[in-house]
């Protein structure tokens, strides 16, 4: 093998390395609002019991909200975005139901003792069901 070409793909090897070790150590330092996709959209729904308004709305946005409104050295629990239904800082985080008879949003983790994933509507769990069509199909093998 020529010499010369054998050191160029050397080189070019620990140039790739160290740019990716570079990388990934720069990200880290990082707040994570940049390593969120911006066409990235969650759900979010109010707390209030009277209103419960839900809508979409894109994840960077929802984060950037929730630490511009986050008091300086609260880490989590702070007050919710400002629900327009209401007017009051009551508008957190959810998911939707992927069921297709349902679509309800709610809350993650609102059932004690169960999957937290589970719909409070039809009661479906999509962790809960996938396991059993892991479970079932195997049981067929
Ligand atoms: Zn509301
Ligand atoms: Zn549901």
């Amino acid at each position: 093998m020529n010499k010369n070409l054998s050191y160029g793909v050397i080189s070019v090897c620990i140039l790739l390395t160290s740019f990716f070790v570079y990388r990934s150590m720069s990200g880290s330092g990082n707040t994570g609002l940049n390593a969120i996709d911006p066409d990235s959209i969650i759900w979010v729904k109010c707390k209030t019991s009277t209103c419960q308004a839900a809508q979409e709305m894109g994840e960077r946005e929802f984060l950037e909200a929730v630490q511009a409104n986050a008091s300086p050295g609260q880490r989590r629990g702070g007050p919710g975005l400002l629900c327009d239904q209401c007017g009051k800082m009551r508008l957190y985080k959810a998911q939707k139901c992927p069921e297709a008879e349902c679509l309800a949003v709610f809350f993650y983790g609102s059932a004690q003792n169960d999957y937290p994933d589970r719909c409070p509507k039809c009661k479906v769990s999509q962790t809960e069901k996938s396991r059993k069509e892991r479970r079932s199909r195997s049981a067929e093998e």
